[in-house]
C-alpha cells in the first residue's frame, strides 16, 4: 500500500491545489487548515463542517501526526520540562519557564545536536534528524496548554533554545514560525519569540534577507578565536571576524539588536582580554549580553567562574554603554537548564 502523506507538511498553497485537484472550492484549505492549527484537531472525523464523504477521502489519502508528551517533570522552581514523543519514537525535550511577568517556552528544533559545542550536554548526543514544522509547533501548543493549566496564565514568549540548532533546519523552523505567528495558528506576536543560533553567518544573513521579524540571539561565549576555535568547533568554519560582519548585515537589514549569549569558565575565557574582546565585538552593532551561569554537565573540564569575575564581565560592558545580565538559570534540579537537554530519561532512544 502507498504510504499516507502527513497533511501538516503541506503549506496552504499545497492544501489549496490538493482540494482544487479534487473538485472541492479553495476555501476548504482555509477551513482545514483552522482545523489542522488552530483547533489542534487530531482525526479528521473531528473536522465537523466538512462531509462525511471529504473526510473518509482525506482520511484515505493523509496521516495527522501529533506528539506526545511521554513525561513530565517538574522542577521546584516551577520549571517543567516535557519529554516529547514523536510519529516516529523519538524523543525530544521541551521546557515551560514561568517568571513573575512571562512563561517562556523553550523548544527543540532537531532531535540531537551536530555541532559538538564541548560544554552542552546536548552536544554530545547525535544528531538523529530535523524536526518537521508540525513537531515544533505542537511543542509550543503543550507548553501553552501546561501555562493555562498549572499557572493560570498565557504563553508569553518562545525561544529556540532547546536541541538542536535552528539555522540547520532553517525551513522547518521558519514554518513553524510562520504557523505560530499566523492569525489562522496562534496568532503569537513574532517580537516574542527568539531563535537563538550557534553562529552560522550565512545562515544570519539569510535571516536578513528573508526578513524575519523575530528575535536573534547568538551564543557567542568568546569573541576571541583562539578560546572559541577550542569549545566550539563549528568556529572553526565561521571566526568571530564573519560572524561580526554577518551580524552587521543582519542589523542594516532588520535594525533590531541581537542578544549574545555568554557562559563565563574558569581558566577558559575569564582574563581581561577576553572581557576587552566581548566589549569589542558589542561596539559593531546594538546589542544585549546575557551572561548564563554555567550548567554543570558531565565534562570536568569546564567549571562556573566565580561571581566575581561576572560582575567584572557586567562592570566592563556597562561603562562601555552595553546593556548586560547575569540570567540565573532555572529547573537545574530536573537537567532543564540551558545545554542540559539530554533526554536523559531516554538514553536508550537517543544514543542507539
Ligand atoms: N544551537 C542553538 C540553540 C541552543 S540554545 C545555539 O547554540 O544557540 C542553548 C543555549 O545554552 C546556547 O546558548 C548554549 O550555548 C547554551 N549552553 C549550552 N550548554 C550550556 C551549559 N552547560 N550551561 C549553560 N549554558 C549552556
Amino acid at each position: 500500500m502507498e504510504q499516507k502523506r502527513d497533511i501538516r507538511a503541506l503549506t496552504r498553497d499545497q492544501l489549496k491545489e490538493y482540494f482544487e485537484s479534487i473538485g472541492e472550492p479553495a476555501f476548504r484549505a482555509t477551513q482545514v487548515f483552522e482545523w489542522l492549527w488552530k483547533k489542534g484537531a487530531k482525526s479528521f472525523e473531528d473536522m465537523t463542517n466538512l462531509s462525511l464523504s471529504l473526510r473518509e477521502k482525506m482520511q484515505q489519502e493523509f496521516v495527522i501526526n501529533h506528539i506526545r508528551v511521554d513525561e513530565m517533570q517538574r522542577s521546584n522552581d516551577g520549571t517543567i520540562k516535557n519529554a516529547v514523543r514523536l510519529y516516529d519514537g523519538k524523543v525530544v525535550e521541551s521546557v515551560l519557564i514561568p517568571t513573575e511577568k512571562r512563561i517562556t517556552a523553550c523548544v527543540s528544533s532537531q532531535v540531537g545536536c551536530s555541532l559538538d559545542c564541548h560544554f552542552c550536554a546536548t552536544g554530545q548526543l547525535k544528531r538523529m534528524r530535523n524536526l518537521n514544522a508540525d513537531e515544533i509547533y505542537d511543542q509550543v501548543v503543550a507548553v501553552m496548554n501546561e501555562a493555562e493549566n498549572f499557572f493560570d496564565r498565557p504563553l508569553t514568549n518562545i525561544v529556540f533554545m532547546g536541541m538542536g540548532e535552528p539555522l540547520m533546519n532553517y525551513k522547518n523552523v521558519l514554518d513553524a514560525i510562520e504557523k505560530i505567528t499566523s492569525p489562522e495558528g496562534l496568532n503569537m506576536a513574532p517580537r516574542r519569540i527568539t531563535v537563538s543560533t550557534v553562529g552560522l553567518a550565512k545562515m544570519i544573513k539569510k535571516l536578513a534577507d528573508d526578513e524575519v521579524k523575530f528575535n536573534l540571539a547568538l551564543s557567542l561565549h568568546s569573541a576571541r578565536d583562539v578560546v572559541r576555535d577550542t569549545i566550539m568547533p563549528i568556529n572553526l568554519k565561521n571566526p568571530v571576524a564573519d560572524l561580526a560582519e554577518a551580524l552587521k548585515y543582519w542589523y542594516q537589514k532588520t535594525k533590531k539588536r541581537v542578544t549574545y549569549e555568554y557562559v563565563v569558565w574558569k581558566g577558559v575565557n575569564d582574563q581581561p582580554e577576553d572581557i576587552a574582546a566581548l566589549v569589542k565585538f558589542c561596539n559593531h552593532i546594538p546589542c544585549k549580553v546575557n551572561l548564563i551561569e554555567y550548567n554543570p554537565t558531565d565534562d570536568e573540564r569546564f567549571v562556573k567562574a566565580s561571581e566575581e569575575i561576572y560582575n567584572q564581565y557586567v562592570n566592563e560592558l556597562e561603562k562601555a554603554g552595553i546593556v548586560a545580565k547575569i540570567r540565573r538559570s532555572r529547573g537545574k534540579d530536573i537537567d532543564a537548564a540551558c545545554g542540559q537537554l539530554a533526554n536523559k530519561n531516554e538514553l536508550t532512544t537517543v544514543s542507539e
